[in-house]
């Protein structure tokens, strides 16, 4: 078996610290496990926050595209519907990333083991 150190994260992930490698490769090193009050890179505020925008900025211009086809053609009922489909985005957008930068402002410290706990 692998001897190792597994690191539980906040985020529900785990860090892997391999020492020793048998011949097996287990997926998961035998050893102690320390709880770090942290989450793993993807699940970084900063990290989804980039996302979350990246994901609607894509969705927000191709309803933008929508909305000017449609203006183009004069269809006004298109018009409203396209509208109303970016100004709902951005809102979700927004709501969006104000929930991952509230998730993230409860616990800015990083505490990794071997420095100081402090209380977070
Ligand atoms: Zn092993
Ligand atoms: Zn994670």
């Amino acid at each position: 078996m692998c001897l190792g150190h597994t690191y539980n994260l906040a985020c529900g992930h785990s860090l892997l610290q391999f020492s020793e490698r048998c011949e097996r490769k287990c997926a998961v090193p035998t050893g102690e496990s320390t709880y770090i009050q942290d989450t793993c890179a993807p699940c970084d505020p900063s990290f989804r926050v980039e996302q979350i925008i990246r994901a609607y900025d894509q969705k927000i211009r191709q309803a933008q595209e929508e909305h000017r086809i449609a203006l183009q053609h004069k269809k006004h009922g298109e018009i409203r519907a396209a509208y109303e489909r970016v100004e709902k985005l951005f809102t979700d957008q927004r709501k969006e990333v104000a929930e991952v930068r509230k998730l993230g402002a409860a616990c800015p410290e990083v505490i990794w083991p071997g420095k100081a706990v402090d209380e977070c």
